[in-house]
């Protein structure tokens, strides 16, 4: 992409409810721009983002044997009212009338329409197990949306079900979930923990909590610093004041608090702040009984399904890489989830020997499916600098005066480090980097 072409407003100023890095440096840097409150759009830069946490999240849950589908958004009353979840649900959940005064619901999750998607279709012990998931648009009226995309109230959710023949069918699902997400947050370059956590509103018997680990995280966690033991703070402490207490400590103040129960396997127990990420439950029956969706089993007797629900929060990843991954100058991105891997930078556009070898670097970068930016602004350096590392592109090779020495600068963002490559082994040394 030429930048002279691009649309990527980048602003000196964010919005002033804006504390969170994350928030403004999505802003600042063009990626979102808010609509309303917990509203935000996407743009160019914001969008390349989403698709790759989303190929990620599609590329891994297929390999492990899952299916993609996608539900309407908009979900009639009716089904709610029969799982009593109309009921339980509260304000979070958005209705909305027709011309005909039909009540509707926007999706705050899809338990029962995948329910009734599958009862019927799938009728034997034989057609099991399932998964089935969807990367879908959730809407939650949440009572304080903040905090940019990691508290919007319209937000994109990977939702996934899956349907048993057995307790232990389920389990093992369960299992294999937890390692394909592991992998997921791995990919995407993320620093995470997988904790036990409540189960909440979606119920069920067991379920577990994918946090990556930042300061501003809402949730508190408790890990051990032998083993992988972790817990979300809800799951330990039986008193709401104790935990709300607890959740409102920065992250400083809970260093200092200790804790006294030793991990079982006799290492040292933490608090530290989490943004959750995944969450993946054990369902049981709760919906396919309230909603009778049975299967038959070997001895061809009617059984609901056990099943399994698995979420992942695809937008709130976007914000959760940028809050684990910053500095005062704007976002760094992890590898595999930078918007353009490279930004080539012509310091002067008005020196001919300075284009041309941009332009040819930008070619021959693109042949090789490298994805690239070229800065071809007529801009001052010095801004177009301050924007490169505002946006945050991991390298930017910077063609200017020492190409009379036959040398270009690769400035690599992370580590904002310098280094002068020769122009005849620029080509080599950015594909050896990226
Ligand atoms: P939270 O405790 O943060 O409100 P939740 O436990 O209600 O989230 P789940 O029902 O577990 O959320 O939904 C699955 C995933 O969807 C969450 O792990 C989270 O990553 C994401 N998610 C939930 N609510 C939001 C939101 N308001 N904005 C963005 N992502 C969200
Ligand atoms: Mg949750």
């Amino acid at each position: 992409m030429r930048r002279s072409r691009a649309f990527i407003p980048t602003t000196k100023e964010a919005p002033s409810e804006a504390t969170l890095p994350s928030h403004q440096f999505l802003i600042r840097a063009g990626f979102i721009n808010q609509q309303g409150a917990g509203l935000y759009n996407f743009m160019p830069l914001g969008k390349i983002v989403l698709e790759k946490i989303r190929a990620i999240v599609k590329e891994e849950l297929d390999r492990a044997g899952c299916s993609e589908v996608q539900l309407s958004f908009v979900t009639p009353i009716g089904l709610w009212d029969r799982s009593g979840r109309s009921d339980t649900m509260g304000k979070e959940m958005l209705r909305i009338s027709d011309r005909h005064q039909n009540e509707f619901v926007l999706s705050p999750t899809n338990e029962e329409a995948i329910v009734e998607l599958v009862k019927n279709r799938v009728t034997s012990y034989k057609d099991l197990p399932l998964n089935l998931y969807q990367i879908n648009t959730k809407f939650r009226d949440e009572a304080r949306p903040r905090y940019g995309l990691l508290r919007g109230r319209e937000f994109l959710m990977k939702d996934g079900y899956s349907f048993h023949a057995s307790t232990e069918d389920m389990i093992r699902e369960f299992n294999l979930m937890e390692e394909t997400y592991k992998k997921i947050f791995t990919r995407l370059g993320l620093d995470f923990r997988v904790v036990a956590a409540d189960s909440g509103a979606i119920g069920g018997t067991g379920s577990k909590e994918f946090h990556v680990l930042a300061d501003s995280g809402e949730d508190t966690i408790v890990i051990c610093d032998a083993c992988d033991y972790g817990a979300n703070i809800e799951t330990i402490f039986e008193s709401e004041e104790e935990i709300d207490a607890l959740n409102e400590m920065s992250y400083e103040e809970l260093q200092i608090k200790s804790i006294d129960e030793k991990c079982s396997c006799g290492g040292n127990l933490s608090f530290k702040k989490g943004i959750e990420v995944g969450h993946i439950f054990q369902l049981g029956d709760k919906y396919s009984s309230a909603l009778e969706a049975n299967f038959n089993d070997e001895n061809g007797k009617p059984r609901p399904f056990e099943m399994a629900t698995f979420g992942i929060g695809v937008s709130r990843l976007v914000a959760s890489v940028i809050e684990q991954n910053h500095d005062e100058n704007g976002c760094i991105w992890t590898k595999a989830t930078a918007p353009y891997m490279v930004n080539i930078m012509i310091s002067n556009i008005k020196d001919e020997a300075q284009t041309a070898l941009g332009e040819e670097l930008y070619e021959k970068l693109q042949t090789s499916h490298v994805e690239v930016m070229l800065d071809d602004r007529k801009d001052r350096f010095g801004f177009k600098m301050k924007d490169a590392e505002l946006i945050g592109f991991p390298y930017t090779i910077i063609i200017g005066k020492e190409l009379e020495n036959g040398l270009v600068q690769i400035f690599e963002r992370k580590t904002k480090e310098n280094i002068s490559v020769k122009t005849e082994d620029i080509y080599s040394k950015i594909m050896e980097l990226i």
